[in-house]
């Protein structure tokens, strides 16, 4: 296996984190008591992460981003887990890789205007009636001349407030279960389309989750994204790039900002006339974090080297998806009660850290979705995910 990265791509790694530090951070406690990301401080740090090339970073060169490798990609996902999603999809942008099989014309509408920052995309899957059953939809494009009728409605979707456009989900032929269901870009403006409620959450303050409603909104043939009736494929093949790095990489790096204040706090509190560290059962929490934070991002990195090498990685991805989220909601877990009452209490925020880490095991494919993908593949297909001598990287 080889996790090596280029020295270049380094001192990017690096200069992530810097501006996480230097931008960020000092964002966060406004942001989590205001609920909101004031436009000016979006707009500033925005402009100073472009200007540092450290915006859409994940896109490839030839379309503007930094040309990183998987690896590369989660190293900097990675880091991002260090502060708030709002202020990440503001400073680093969110372009889903599912643009990328725009055509030529929908380039230029939609993939290098938000790779540039100048429009912003969300993912419209869910749906109150379909949520792990994502073929359940009930939303529907119907033929109609030249182009479709778009009716249904979807919820959940996150920065919907905020995006310009929206990547739909939709059945088109219905006759074809999941053949039948194909995705469309549609913009925020089009006659039909509203926004509902902006739905509370536990935790991601700053970062709206609305409901859409698509009252005949009218489509033409340059807002169909990919084949049509290749939907639900593109949501599986194209949106595991999102679970490995939104998800799996950013818990990772929140885990260990987390277990890092733990460390600090653990030396630093005295009872009993001595650090907290000394005692045995705190030193045992963050010794079984340090190897769970450590054995997540060695399952991501093997997951992203699985996809350099050109392999078909949704296995890998899926066990990142559950080891990851599941490891940073037991080391947040732990952290509040290194912390005791002061990690429950809101001066800290490591209660919000704990709340924010929540929602990993369920979004982007529940833990016991994933679960079962990991499950049917070994079942159908023996050991090939984790017998040594078949799962290991030197069998080629
Ligand atoms: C904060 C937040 C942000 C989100 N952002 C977006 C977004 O941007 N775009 C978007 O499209 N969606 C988004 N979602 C939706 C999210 O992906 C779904 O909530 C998730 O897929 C689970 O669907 P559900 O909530 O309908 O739960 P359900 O599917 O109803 O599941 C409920 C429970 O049943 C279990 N379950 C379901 N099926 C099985 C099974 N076959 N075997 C075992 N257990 C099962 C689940 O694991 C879960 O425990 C977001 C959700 C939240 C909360």
């Amino acid at each position: 296996m080889e996790f090596s990265v280029a020295y270049e791509h380094q001192e990017l790694i690096r200069m992530v984190r810097r501006f996480i530090d230097a931008e960020l951070k000092p964002l966060e406690d406004e942001v989590e008591e205001s609920g909101i990301l004031k436009e000016q401080d979006a707009k500033r740090i925005f402009e100073k992460s472009s200007a540092l090339g450290l915006y859409a970073m994940n896109v490839p060169e030839e379309l503007g981003g930094a040309g990183l490798s998987a690896v590369e990609t989660m190293l900097v996902e990675e880091q991002f887990g260090h502060t708030s999603d709002i202020l990440v999809r503001r400073a680093f942008g969110n372009v889903y890789e599912v643009l990328f099989a725009c055509d030529q014309v929908q380039r230029q509408r939609w993939l290098l205007p938000t790779v540039r920052g100048i429009r912003t995309c969300s993912i419209a899957i869910t749906e109150p009636g379909a949520g792990s059953d994502a073929a359940a939809i009930a939303t529907r494009a119907e033929l109609k001349g030249d182009g479709w009728t778009l009716t249904g409605g979807k919820h959940f979707i996150s920065d919907g407030a905020y995006s310009d456009y929206f990547v739909v989900s939709a059945v088109t032929d219905k006759s074809k279960g999941n053949k039948g269901i194909s995705l469309f870009l549609v913009d925020k403006d089009s006659p039909g389309l509203s926004l509902g409620r902006d739905q509370k959450m536990m935790g991601l303050r700053g970062t709206s989750h609305v409901e859409l409603f698509f009252d005949q909104v009218r489509l033409e043939r340059v807002n169909l994204l990919g084949e049509l009736g290749t939907g639900m494929r593109q949501i599986l093949t194209t949106l595991g790039r999102v679970r490995l790095g939104q998800v799996g990489a950013r818990s990772i790096g929140k885990a260990s900002h987390v277990l890092n204040l733990a460390v600090e706090y653990a030396n630093g509190r005295k009872q009993f006339g001595q650090p907290i560290g000394e005692f045995q059962m705190i030193q045992q929490m963050i010794a079984d974090s340090v190897i769970e934070i450590n054995s997540a991002r060695l399952l991501l990195l093997r997951a992203a080297w699985e996809i350099d090498r050109g392999k078909d990685a949704r296995d890998w991805i899926s066990m990142v998806k559950v080891h990851a989220t599941e490891v940073a909601n037991k080391v947040a877990d732990r952290a509040v009660q290194i912390f005791g009452g002061m990690g429950y209490c809101k001066d800290l925020p490591i209660e919000r850290y704990y709340r924010d880490l929540r929602i990993g095991r369920i979004y982007d494919g529940t833990s016991e979705i994933h679960r079962l993908v990991i499950a049917r593949s070994t079942l159908n297909s023996g050991s090939k995910l984790f017998d040594g001598l078949w799962s290991g990287a030197w069998t080629g």
